[in-house]
């Protein structure tokens, strides 16, 4: 039986004092139980947002301590699998997210078949992802911000397949995970994604390559995030982040680790709507392979 933090061990911090709930070795499987970004609060469709305590937004599940993770190391995290409740949830109101939306609105839609049953018969593919996943720093922070420990990254590519790469800073790395979402478009425009509770599979595992975190495998593609007030600075720094990672890591001169970048990386926008905004530089794995030092 998988080794399974339920999702009553939430916290609204990462926090070196929070002890951890679990401790696995490296290498091995554990399911987080993580509850949606509103603590499971939007019970109903239509729910009145007068009734949410938004004291209680963006709760992570854990910490989960892994032995021989020690400060400088890196931990990979393989997101083997993301299992959604039956239902997502969406809150978007004046003054949040990027658009000119009058009043408050709380909806919930029901997830059929791996369908999204939005409003007037559209019906949405999912692609779930985690929203939050972050190891703890070494001063405690909130839930809401990303950064290089991870946090509230809401990059949609990290789902189902893919890993990513984040710093020990403390013992035991602490990761925690939260904030998933059945699906979300680049951007998060409207501040969030389709919010679900979900289990989250994932296979922690120490390694002592020193990458530029929070750094992001899939099948097909590498990436660097970077997130910053300014989301021309966030993807400056996410773009020269993939520009030295390949001057320092393979045989190509800045030069030509640029040029190749501005014909093959894809800079997208991740989120634009969290205190700091996202950015990753996408790079296909195809051409790393290519040119290892
Ligand atoms: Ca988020
Ligand atoms: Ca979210």
């Amino acid at each position: 039986m998988i080794k399974t933090i339920k999702k009553e061990n939430r916290s609204f911090r990462f926090d070196p004092n929070v002890p951890p709930v679990l401790t696995v070795s490296s290498g091995e499987t554990v399911c987080f139980e993580t509850q949606d970004c509103y603590d499971g609060q939007i019970d109903v469709d239509s729910k009145d947002f007068a009734l949410l305590d938004m004291n209680r937004n963006n709760p992570i599940t854990g910490p989960l301590f892994v032995s021989g993770a020690h400060p400088g190391d890196t931990l990979r995290i393989d997101i083997l699998d993301i299992i959604p409740d039956d239902h997502g949830a969406m809150c978007i109101r004046t003054g949040k997210g990027i658009y000119e939306v009058e009043g408050c609105h709380c909806r919930r839609f029901p997830i059929s078949g791996g369908r999204i049953l939005f409003d007037h018969g559209i019906e949405i593919p999912i692609r779930p992802m985690v929203g939050v996943i972050g190891t703890c720093p070494a001063a405690s922070c909130g839930t809401h911000a990303p950064g290089e420990h991870g946090g509230n990254l809401d990059i949609r590519d990290l789902g189902i397949g893919s890993s990513i790469y984040l710093p020990v800073n403390v013992p035991g790395a602490l990761l925690s995970i939260g904030d998933c979402h059945a699906v979300q478009g680049d951007g998060e425009t409207a501040i969030c994604g389709l919010e679900i509770c979900a289990s989250v599979i994932v296979r922690v595992s120490v390694v002592k390559e020193a990458l530029p975190t929070p750094f992001i495998e899939t099948a097909d593609s590498i990436y660097t995030a970077a997130s910053d007030e300014s989301l021309d600075i966030a993807a400056v720094n996410a773009a020269r982040k993939m520009h030295r990672y390949l001057v320092e890591s393979t045989e190509l001169s800045d030069s030509q680790a640029a040029m190749l970048l501005s014909l093959a990386g894809d800079l997208r926008i991740s989120q634009v709507v969290n205190p700091l905004k996202g950015a990753v530089m996408q790079f296909p794995k195809k051409y790393r392979q290519a040119m290892p030092k």
